[in-house]
């Protein structure tokens, strides 16, 4: 008889619609892990429950997305990665000797997908579009790159200052913080970066016209089959535009190697869940064939 594979999840509210058990289950393919990767649904109030039932039950690690981030981070306090202290937030747990230890892969990702998309982010002007848990998360990451000049604009100004405010000493550039109306200020922004919800309500963040420096980059968080509000009024003014799903793979990837002391190759999977996505009943879908 074999030994159980290793178990690992994801846990959120709500979870159904969540891409990392594919992920997971094609890093693990392509590494020759042997894991399984569940997704845990867990009520607005019951989020320590479960995560004490997983450990207790063997489980080896998870991965932590809306609305537990928070919660994740205060669990894990006594064992905080550097990427998590500075995030305020943790996506990725495990146990190691007994303690419950976290990071936040987030802005890893987007740098390592940033990366992919071959931006060159040193003496870069970049527009940080969003104050919530992924721009925090971004922050700290992007003003290590070398970036020239960073404008946090939030809908809720209060918000962008108070984000700015909390990362003033870091990093070479200068940092600034504002409203949606001052992201037109000397603008020519190299990569703008939409770390809003808008859409996935389908609407792009209300900002000024005339945002882009010429071959500049829209990148959205956000991602799906088509084209997303924000990237297509960016698309129109004659800028770059990419979504968010390189930034989800890379950051899987981080969690994966945090784990499993390997790094999977992501260009693959990127692939297959692009396909995916657009094409969600096809060959391609990493769930076909499975269960
Ligand atoms: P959050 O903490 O709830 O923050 C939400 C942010 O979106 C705030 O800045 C909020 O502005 C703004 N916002 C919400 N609805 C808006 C609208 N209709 N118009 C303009 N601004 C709006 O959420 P989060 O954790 O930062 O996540 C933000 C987005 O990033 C989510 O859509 C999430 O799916 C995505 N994300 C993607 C990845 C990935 O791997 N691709 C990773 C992490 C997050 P106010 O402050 O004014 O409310």
């Amino acid at each position: 008889m074999g030994t159980s594979p290793d178990l690992y999840a994801v846990i959120g509210n709500p979870i159904a619609h969540s891409r990392s058990p594919q992920i997971h289950r094609m890093f693990a393919e392509q590494t020759g892990q042997d894991l399984r990767y569940e997704r845990l649904l867990a009520a607005l109030d019951g989020f320590d429950a479960v995560l004490d039932d997983f450990f207790a039950g063997g489980g080896m690690g998870l991965n932590v997305t809306v609305p537990f981030k928070l919660q994740a981070f205060e669990r894990a306090r006594a064992h905080l990665s550097e990427r998590a202290r500075a995030a305020g937030a943790v996506n990725t747990l495990w146990m190691e000797n007994g303690e419950l230890h976290g990071c936040n892969t987030d802005g890893v990702g987007l740098l390592r997908d940033l990366q992919r998309l071959g931006l060159q982010l040193a003496d870069a002007n970049v527009l940080l579009v969003g104050a919530g848990g992924a721009a925090r998360g971004a922050l700290g990451p992007l003003l290590a790159t070398g970036c020239r000049r960073l404008r946090i604009v939030n809908r809720t100004e209060s918000r962008a200052h108070e984000l700015a405010a909390a990362f003033a000493t870091e990093g070479g550039a200068r940092l600034e913080a504002g409203g949606y109306a001052q992201a037109a200020l000397d603008a020519g922004w190299d990569l703008v970066i939409n770390a809003t919800a808008a859409s996935l309500q389908d609407a792009a963040p209300d900002l000024p016209a005339d945002l882009h420096a010429p071959g500049g980059l829209a990148y959205d968080m956000v991602y799906g089959a088509q084209p997303t509000p924000f990237m297509r009024q960016a698309l129109q003014a004659g800028a770059r535009a990419e979504d968010g799903l390189g930034m989800l793979v890379e950051q899987a990837a981080e969690s994966f190697r945090i784990w499993r002391q390997v790094l999977p190759d992501t260009a693959a999977v990127l692939g297959a869940m692009r396909a995916a996505l657009q094409n969600p009943g096809g060959a391609a879908a990493p769930d076909a064939g499975k269960r």
